[in-house]
């Protein structure tokens, strides 16, 4: 669709978070599961179910900047080009970087990676799927010739062994675990292996709560285990694959037998040897794992410790069996398609690949390739701290919060002489550091595809106009593109035509390589600008049949044929056993860090959506009661972790038994414009996975102490008031959540306040509704104006006295309030309104103290609750919830298996 056409008003298209890819048809009013689209067949979760809400104007950018000025595009792409055309001739191709993102459609990703790489000649493209899951993508190079997923998701449903590793699906992948869920039967077995007891362990029948770090070494052992038992397939590895003797001598080094892994990996041994049995009796096994494996020093041995046992097993792309890379992002394959990594070329070719520099110049019509890879993300950050980056343009992310030791990355951003921003969001962590910012277009406004964790490709397509002067991110690179002189290879008139570019160099590769690649969509390169507007999903490779129908490919090597030159599947020796950081006695504590149920990355859409932060309101921190006794904390508490780097993160003590003893969570999503410090990355190092450069996320060391509050408070506001709380408690915590009608800030402090005398600065002017007992250390107050409230500050010594604001919150969508309302201000309670307690389900907006009550009434099931209430009856993300609640309100085991 050319950008200047205006959109149909409902469409089918594709949910833009996590890598499951849902359908969902949209329209300005309103979004509904796409009951046609093969990944979630009529099911959305939380966040799919939530978008609607997100497409709201509040923060975005809407017209170009430069140096803080807002200016037209003639100027805005005028400055952008000038830089790098500078930067070029002072510095040379390799002084310009990109840094893309698994958010951009896949049309946006190949424009990018053609200009930098074919025209400006620079190899420094990386994306921030390398946080992701490239060290899946090394290993599936390693150990299958190609970056492939064998399988697909109706696997997950066929196997009668489900692995779960490093995977909590039912927060991070909800639709796909609402699928595994679902498939349950009589004799299906699921072991979930995670440090922690998460949300997905509700549906294991056996949860190994391993140290962290561990999992090359239970994989190791795996394969020893399978080969002393004589449950390898000789005859597989004899025809399909090399290598095996190679792992296996490996694997005995770090794992000889049960009693060492079980001691490694700190787990009682009779549940490894039921894991070893239940794997080596189970013929359709599939091993789901995901970024508590990819994230990792040791990321690419762990994926190919788990990769090693399914061929030794003949257990790849079957019906049923194989490993399974569960994909963060909505679009980390179509820019892995592309070719938007930093170590790879251009359409699964690599800089190694024979002849590939030369087809891809031929093809694009550019001479100037690379001649090597680029920078992965850690060092290219590194490299703009250096200053030897003098142009860097970042789409779509915002590495200043996901990228390791925060700061520093910050830091980076501001030496870099020059900073160019595509976004949709005016104000984050990273634009705040842009001396060029362009409005790109967002969810629901852009138009392209999007490949999903089964190599689907789905149509995104767009339902709304694009608002004030926002641009396709295809439409902005090409724009530049032309301004610095490319206009012929870069004449693009909508994604169409990308498309049909990309489909064709995939046949290219795919031929040149006497067909070992297995990416090859060239049978849509000739698909009209009709025919790509009514794109159905389909699976790559995709082949044209007789009849002309498009084919898609559900399974890959199930003929024990890989992608290598000769065809074998490769057993990779995996030697790496501990993680990189080890514990102190200055930082004792392992910290862990992950995706929260109800958020995606970081949060500049889902925080739009008020339900989506009423589950988890706060950073947290999840600590063992073992530990949260020894250093003196308690529920509700704030405590302070610091990192190696001494950076800290400050959150709510969330105290659980799902943790094990000396180790914490944390979760990802929070940084500067939603707390005061929240930002999980602060507390890991820099440290790279060797293979595929993916830094580790979830081994981070620190201390944890309480932090000392005087006061604890919550302020509400109208929306859109210029409020700073660093500005109002120097030094205090704070942490922002938007709710329907207004604006609130969680906050606590050990200054003391007069808040009789400083009140007035925090609501905005002086209150007309004040109760004040310093005595108790309890304050409340409230502004109000024409009828209108305006502000309400509540303050009390502890947070656990702070009331629930639902109804608050109400008061400020009231054009004038209600005698009682007024009346009942300060108590923040209408005398009828029940505290519904902390949130359950979002969907319905069901609290705890709602669901415990419906429980003691007598509603001892998941269902008779979601017949009562209708919590869980909708998405079923708060399923283990509920389930936790039932076990924990005393129902018997026999009510809660229901
Ligand atoms: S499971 Fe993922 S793709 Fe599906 S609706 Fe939820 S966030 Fe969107």
């Amino acid at each position: 669709m050319d950008s200047r056409t205006q959109p149909p008003t409902s469409v089918r298209t594709t949910c833009p978070y996590c890598g499951v890819g849902c359908g969902v048809s949209a329209s300005a009013d309103g979004v509904s599961p796409d009951s046609a689209h093969p990944a979630n067949q009529g099911r959305l979760c939380v966040k799919g179910s939530a978008l609607q809400e997100t497409l709201v104007p509040s923060g975005r950018l809407l017209h170009p900047r430069v140096n803080g000025q807002d200016q037209d595009w003639p100027e805005a792409l005028a400055a952008a080009s000038g830089a790098i055309r500078q930067a070029i001739a002072e510095h040379g191709p390799g002084s310009v970087a990109f840094y893309l993102s698994g958010q951009l459609l896949t049309e946006d990703y190949y424009v990018a990676n053609k200009l930098a790489k074919g025209f400006i000649g620079t190899p420094h493209v990386d994306t921030n799927s390398r946080l992701c899951m490239s060290s899946a993508v090394a290993a599936h190079k390693r150990a299958f010739g190609e970056d492939v997923v064998p399988g697909c998701y109706e696997d997950v449903e066929l196997a009668d062994l489900l692995v779960l590793s490093g995977s909590n699906a039912a927060w991070a992948h909800p639709v796909l675990y609402q699928r595994m869920k679902a498939a349950g039967r009589a004799g299906r077995r699921v072991v979930v292996i995670d440090p922690r007891r998460t949300a997905t362990a509700e549906l294991a029948d056996l949860h190994l709560k391993l140290k962290p770090g561990t999992d090359s070494v239970l994989f190791n052992g795996l394969l020893v285990w399978l080969s002393d038992q004589d449950a390898v397939d000789r005859a597989y590895l004899a025809n399909h694959c090399q290598g095996f003797e190679q792992a296996l001598a490996a694997a005995r080094q770090s794992a000889p037998d049960l009693a060492a892994v079980a001691r490694h990996c700190d787990l009682p041994v009779d549940e490894v040897a039921t894991f070893y049995r239940w794997f080596a009796d189970t013929a359709r096994t599939v091993t789901g794992f995901s970024q508590g494996i990819n994230q990792s020093v040791a990321g690419t041995d762990k994926c190919n410790a788990i990769i090693n046992c399914h061929l030794a097993t003949g257990r790849v792309g079957q019906p049923g069996a194989g490993p399974f890379s569960l994909t963060g992002q909505p679009n980390a394959m179509g820019g892995r398609e592309v070719g938007g990594l930093a170590n790879t070329l251009a359409a699964h070719m690599d800089y190694d690949t024979p002849g590939a520099r030369v087809r891809l110049a031929e093809f694009w019509g550019a001479d100037r390739i690379p001649t090597g890879p680029g920078l992965k993300a850690v060092d290219l950050f590194d490299a703009v701290h250096r200053g030897e980056i003098k142009v860097l343009w970042i789409m779509g992310t915002n590495p200043a919060v996901s990228l390791p030791q925060a700061a520093r990355v910050q830091d980076a951003l501001a030496r870099c002489p020059t900073v160019i921003v595509s976004d949709c969001v005016a104000e984050t962590d990273t634009t705040v550091h842009a001396n060029i910012l362009l409005p790109a277009a967002g969810w629901g406004e852009k138009d392209g595809t999007v490949t999903n964790s089964e190599r689907c490709i789905s149509r995104q397509r767009s339902f709304l106009p694009l608002p004030g002067e926002v641009k396709p991110d295809w439409w902005i690179l090409s724009a530049v593109a032309r301004e610095l002189g490319y206009g012929k290879a870069f004449g693009y008139q909508g994604p169409a035509d990308i498309f049909r570019e990309h489909a064709a160099l995939s046949g290219v590769a795919a031929r040149a390589s006497g067909g070992h690649q297995r990416f090859d969509i060239s049978a849509l390169s000739a698909l009209s600008n009709a025919r790509y507007q009514q794109l159905e999903p389909v699976q790559w490779p995709v082949f044209q049949g007789p009849t002309g129908r498009l084919d898609g490919t559900r399974r890959l090597f199930s003929d024990g044929r890989f992608a290598t030159a000769d065809g074998r599947g490769r057993l990779i020796p995996v030697h790496t056993t501990a993680p990189g950081q080890q514990p102190t006695a200055a930082q004792p504590l392992v910290v862990n860090a992950g995706r929260i149920r109800d958020q995606w990355h970081t949060m500049t859409r889902t925080a739009l959506a008020p339900r989506l932060l009423s589950h988890r309101p706060e950073p947290f921190i999840e600590v063992h009661p073992d530990d949260a006794c020894a250093l003196n904390l308690a529920e509700g508490d704030l405590g302070r972790l610091t990192g190696a780097s001494g950076e800290a993160f400050v959150g709510r003590v969330r105290v659980t038994g799902d943790q094990r003893p000396g180790e914490v969570f944390v979760p990802i999503h929070w940084n500067d414009r939603y707390a005061s410090r929240g930002k999980a990355t602060a507390l890991m190092q820099p440290v790279t996975d060797p293979v595929s450069g993916q830094p580790e996320g979830k081994h981070g060391v620190a201390s944890l102490v309480p932090v000392a509050c005087r006061w604890q408070a919550r302020l509400l506001r109208r929306p859109g008031a210029d409020w700073q709380p660093d500005r109002a408690s120097p030094g205090g915590y704070w942490s922002r959540q938007p709710l329907s009608h207004s604006d609130s800030w969680w906050l606590a402090g050990q200054q003391p306040v007069d808040w009789a005398r400083e009140a007035d600065a925090w609501l905005g002017g002086a209150p007309q509704v004040l109760m004040d007992d310093p005595a108790s250390g309890r304050f409340r107050a409230a502004r109000i104006r024409d009828g209108r409230l305006l502000a309400v500050l509540l303050v009390e010594p502890v947070a656990s006295e702070l009331p629930d604001l639902a109804w608050l919150d109400q008061c400020f969508g009231a054009e004038r309030l209600s005698k009682e309302q007024r009346h009942c201000l300060l108590a923040a309670r209408a005398v009828d309104t029940e505290d519904v307690g902390a949130l359950v389900c979002s969907c319905f907006q069901v609290g705890e103290h709602q669901i415990a009550s419906a429980i003691r009434a007598g509603h001892t099931s998941v269902e008779a609750l979601g017949r009562s209430l209708k919590c869980g009856s909708n998405c079923g993300s708060c399923i283990p919830e509920l389930r936790g609640l039932l076990a924990q309100h005393a129902v018997s085991a026999a009510e809660v298996a229901s």
